[in-house]
């Protein structure tokens, strides 16, 4: 630990984001309370058995994620990533992401493939410059570390500006109009030929399901995703 952590830590000492408990920023108790998602999730209905009727075509070649976003512990992590600045969590979100990795049931999706590269699900330029950091490059960096340390970072996916942020905006169908047409790939880059996207919540799928539309569109493959938390 730096002398500037250490600072840190006695001027704002580590409080558990669920239990509010000192010691750490999520402690043991809250950490290990939250129920893992296993097994690898259909990239089509985003659940692990398929929901009735689950037949809508899907840009992503397998879905995997950490936990659920109705667990309220994991939500509130989530959201302090976001809002209070991911730095502090990382290494116990790190943490959890090691202990999911060594729980998991099935083989990862992108398993024995070649090439594989892992891209943040980049978040809009307005939320990134309020927030100053953006969670799922952060959340790429520990996916790197924890999970695929073989694969390299890319950066070829843009995200343009849009008008109205997906939160102001909400689920369903609002949601995916505003998705389409916002992403594009970086002119004059190597294309890898498959990728692993990383983000914190996957909840309808839309956003994910278009980057890798694009993706595959610049010539990628075989894409995945791989989320934090799913669900709504
Ligand atoms: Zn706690
Ligand atoms: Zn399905």
């Amino acid at each position: 630990m730096g002398f500037f952590s250490y600072l840190l830590d006695i001027a704002f000492p580590p409080r558990c984001v669920v239990c509010d408990d000192f010691g750490s920023w999520w402690c043991k108790k809250c950490s290990t309370k939250c129920e893992f998602s296993l097994k690898n999730l259909c990239p089509s209905c985003n659940h692990a058995n398929h929901v009735e009727g689950c037949n809508r075509k899907s840009a992503l070649d397998g879905l995997v994620a950490a936990g659920f976003y109705h667990d309220p512990g994991l939500r509130k992590v989530i959201h302090s990533i976001k809002y209070r600045g991911g730095t502090v969590i990382a290494p116990v979100v790190a943490e959890y992401i090691r202990v999911w990795r060594g729980a998991r049931l099935d083989v990862w999706p992108w398993a024995g493939l070649p090439d594989l590269a892992i891209q943040p699900l980049i978040g809009a330029p307005k939320s990134i410059r309020n927030r100053g950091f953006d969670q799922a490059c952060l959340l790429t960096g520990i996916v790197k570390e924890r999970i695929v340390p073989w694969a390299h970072i890319a950066d070829i996916l843009v995200r343009k500006e849009s008008l109205t942020t997906q939160a102001a905006l909400g689920h369903g169908l609002m949601r995916h109009a505003n998705i389409s047409g916002v992403f594009y790939v970086k002119p004059g880059i190597r294309i890898p030929k498959n990728i692993l996207l990383v983000d914190d919540v996957v909840t309808t799928g839309a956003t994910m399901q278009e980057a890798a539309r694009v993706l595959k569109a610049a010539g990628v493959e075989k894409v995945f995703g791989l989320a934090l938390a799913v669900g709504s």
